[in-house]
């Protein structure tokens, strides 16, 4: 990652850039590439897994309910903390009047399209979430990355089927999955032996790119700062303690076991493609067993965001405080339960979240325009966020397993 920055810095200077772009650049794409390829059948796979080797019914439930509370739990105080933040450190204030047109004309292109299809999901019944969640067609959520949910929701009631059907009968297919879950965890190592030349190289890209919105960055430093302490509690606190006292592991131990797989989101920006790293490192190093790992983590991929939460509560009122609106107590708490609603419904990749913060601010009457404010610094924030997001994840699903007698 060092080198990849250093690389990247050294090419503006000598003015290497496009040597970068043509020659560089694409290793990490490719990185990025083969990690997403083996998302959808590893989430599946693990998924069936975990949830079959479940045979008891109840304690599957049990489980489940126990992901899920906690899942919400540490996202609506990810977002609480965002609030607080951005109401004390009022980033917006020192936002460069002068700079809003600007940033305005730059962006709107983008803004426009992903309007677009936060328009398409608001034009929805209240209960088009649960609705969006089964898919028609197997195969084609299969085909897109944004759709893991509805492969989350044929892969558990899948499992479910397998327990309930006799066990000679089934001895076939678990079998199968077995096999299978090993092979796909065998292509996730290969690819991991291509992770240091593709993390240099998106990290060199990633510095070539930004290479001349320094501008950029000063303009919307107090909101960055912001952002980053709200993400950095988190990561340094917040989760520290809650495995500290949940799941009793000793927090260095905690911090070290899950570093590869913080690194690998960091660069990414998707958690989806951080999966097969957070799944190694949480069975691996802390010991959490592969049953609870192999359902708690896939789940959480997509709908616990805490960073991504966290993250959206403060964009929406640093917009309203550059646009000088007062928001109400009432308005601040929609925040927080649009911004959790809107993580759970962002899918782990790069800026997946940024459609559903549309919706955040549609929900308090916010101007959409206000997304150019922002939109040139994402990329950043959207590394770290992702950290969190996986950070998140395993600190659950270490909490739920030592709950279930389940870490070793
Ligand atoms: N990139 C984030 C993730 O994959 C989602 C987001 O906040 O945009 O977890």
């Amino acid at each position: 990652m060092g080198l990849g920055i250093l690389w990247g810095l050294v090419s503006v200077w000598t003015g290497w850039e496009t040597f970068t772009t043509d020659w560089v650049k694409p290793w990490g794409n490719i990185f990025l590439k083969l990690l997403k390829l083996i998302a959808v059948p590893l989430i599946f796979v693990s998924l069936v897994k975990g949830i079959s080797s479940l045979t008891d019914i109840t304690k599957l439930s049990r489980i489940g309910y126990k992901t899920i509370a906690i899942y919400l739990i540490t996202t609506v105080f990810a977002t609480s903390i965002g609030l607080l933040l951005v109401n004390i450190m009022k980033p917006g204030d020192v936002f460069p009047a002068e700079k809003q047109e600007q940033y305005r004309e730059k962006f709107s292109g983008q803004i426009e399209l992903r309007q677009e299809s936060a328009r398409e999901i608001e034009k929805q019944s209240p209960l088009f979430f649960f609705e969006d969640m089964i898919p028609d067609n197997i195969f084609l959520a299969a085909g897109d990355n944004s759709k893991m949910l509805q492969i989350i929701f044929f892969a558990v009631l899948f499992s479910i089927a397998l327990v309930l059907v006799p066990g000679t009968k089934t001895e076939v297919v678990k079998d199968f999955f077995d096999g299978m879950n090993d092979v796909i965890l065998k292509i996730v190592d290969m690819i991991m032996r291509f992770a240091p030349i593709g993390v240099f190289a998106l990290m060199a890209a990633l510095v070539v790119d930004y290479s001349g919105d320094a501008d950029i960055f000063t303009a919307l430093g107090m909101y960055m700062i912001t952002v980053t302490l709200g993400l950095f509690i988190m990561i340094l606190l917040v989760y520290p303690l809650m495995i500290r006292l949940f799941a009793r592991i000793r927090i260095p131990d905690f911090l070290r076991g899950i570093l590869p797989a913080q690194l690998v989101a960091f660069t990414t920006s998707s958690s989806a493609a951080t999966l097969p790293v957070t799944l190694k490192q949480v069975i691996n190093e802390l010991k959490v067993s592969k049953t609870i790992a192999n359902f708690v983590l896939p789940v959480g991929v997509t709908i616990n965001m805490d960073g991504t939460s966290c993250y959206q509560a403060i964009a929406a009122v640093f917009i309203a405080q550059v646009f000088g609106i007062e928001l109400t107590i009432s308005q601040q708490l929609i925040i927080v339960l649009t911004a959790t609603l809107a993580s759970i419904g962002s899918p782990g990749i790069p800026s997946g979240s940024i459609v559903m913060l549309i919706i955040v601010l549609n929900s308090v009457g916010l101007p959409v325009e206000g997304l150019a404010l922002i939109l040139g610094v994402d990329r950043p924030l959207d590394m770290l966020r992702t950290v969190v997001n996986i950070t998140g994840d395993s600190t659950v699903s270490s909490i739920v397993a030592r709950s279930e007698g389940e870490l070793g």
